[in-house]
């Protein structure tokens, strides 16, 4: 069986001291957890990535990245390489995120790019893909989902299921209250499963993991994780209080009992 990923996309919210007091605020509940089930995550702005690891080193969460440069290295000022992610120890980053496609003119090839530095540098990508409101009322959210699929992983060979995991995201649900209903989420998360079979294989279709984000919440989750093609969350705003990230893998860990 998938493992159920709750994974918590900080953006640009938090300081040093807010990282520090997140971190001891979840640290000894987590320490608990059967790892057989569940991978927390959690995805700080860059400077508080080393920071954060430190705190969480004897709790399961993994540390991701928000963003990696398209760059291997060189003259990028404030851009960040996957190499330097990898040399932090880091195995995630969040990669094609629709607040970097919209405001960074970040195209399906750029995703790819920088989806292929984090692969060369063992590091798993979490792609985001997802349909804005216009282009679902247009019916286009098929069209839409497999053009990113098909743009962000051209030619780009998966071997196992650790080498990637998805997020469908769609735009009109991040940030704004309002979420995809399991139902609406779950045929999108098909979609993506299938699309995942013709791609590669029928074994990495099973196995990838498949997150749903869009104003996941602990109210909400639960129905969301009912979905048999959602594997977890990527999760913006409920993730920033720490009572409501341990609700919601509480909730994840009732879901597989
Ligand atoms: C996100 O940032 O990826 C996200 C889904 O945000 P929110 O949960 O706040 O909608």
């Amino acid at each position: 069986m998938r493992k159920i990923v709750i994974a918590g996309n900080w953006k640009m919210y938090k300081d040093l001291e807010d990282v520090r007091a997140f971190c001891k605020a979840i640290a000894s509940s987590l320490k608990t957890i059967d790892l057989g089930k569940i991978l927390p995550i959690l995805a700080p702005a860059y400077p508080f990535l080393a920071l954060m690891q430190r705190e969480l080193s004897d709790t399961p969460v993994q540390v991701a990245a928000q963003d990696v440069s398209a760059h291997a290295e060189g003259a990028f000022t404030g851009e960040v390489s996957a190499a330097m992610l990898s040399s932090l120890g880091l195995e995630y980053s969040i990669v094609g995120h629709s607040e970097r496609r919209a405001m960074h003119n970040e195209s399906n090839e750029i995703v790819r790019e920088k989806l292929l530095l984090l692969m060369d540098n063992s590091l798993r990508p979490i792609l985001c893909v997802g349909e804005t409101l216009e282009q679902r009322d247009a019916d286009d959210t098929k069209k839409v989902i497999l053009e990113q699929l098909n743009g962000c992983l051209r030619n780009v060979s998966l071997y196992n299921a650790d080498d990637i995991m998805i997020a469908y995201e769609p735009v009109w649900a991040i940030g704004t209250g309002r979420t995809a209903t399991g139902e609406q989420a779950q045929e999108v998360h098909r979609i993506i499963r299938t699309w995942l079979m013709h791609s590669y294989n029928e074994a990495l279709a099973d196995e990838i993991p498949i997150l749903y984000g869009g104003s996941v919440k602990p109210d909400n989750i639960a129905g969301l994780l009912a979905m048999p093609d959602i594997d977890g969350g990527l999760i913006g705003g409920a993730s920033l209080k720490a009572d409501q990230y341990l609700q919601m893998i509480n909730i994840a860990l009732e879901s597989r009992k």
